[in-house]
């Protein structure tokens, strides 16, 4: 995932200060104080767990559609990009791995192994339309 954009900004209420300066670490969108934000999802991510889960639980159900999309357009993407979560579904299926099993190394050597692959598909494609 991506880092958000953040700055050094007037220190919060809680004195969250970023290392030693005397500044807080805030997000560039909110300009809330990273360390409130990250509590303050945390905390109310425990207090309303199970509603939350509910909460999406009953969309995906309502959302049937939409929902498949936007798992599509995911898997999609990992794919394109080659993500760890892609290559880890891929070592699981085709080596009968257990999730925790699939080490970063096995997931480097992996990744190269399919970009090779990808590269002599396209060789392979381009010499057939000479
Ligand atoms: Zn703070």
């Amino acid at each position: 995932m991506k880092k958000p954009a953040t700055y050094l900004g007037n220190p919060c209420k809680r004195k969250h200060f970023y290392k030693d300066t005397r500044k807080t670490l805030r997000l560039k969108t909110s300009k809330y104080c990273i360390e409130c934000q990250r509590d303050w999802t945390s905390t109310y991510y425990k207090e309303n767990k199970t509603k939350l889960i509910k909460r999406s639980s009953d969309w995906r159900k309502n959302n049937r559609k939409k929902y498949i999309e936007s798992v599509r357009k995911l898997e999609a993407s990992q794919r394109k990009n080659l993500e760890d979560t892609y290559i880890k579904k891929l070592l699981m299926k085709n080596l009968n791995l257990k999730y925790n099993e699939i080490t970063s190394e096995m997931i480097t050597s992996h990744r190269s192994y399919i970009e090779i692959m990808r590269k002599h598909k396209e060789v392979k494609l381009l010499s057939k339309n000479i």
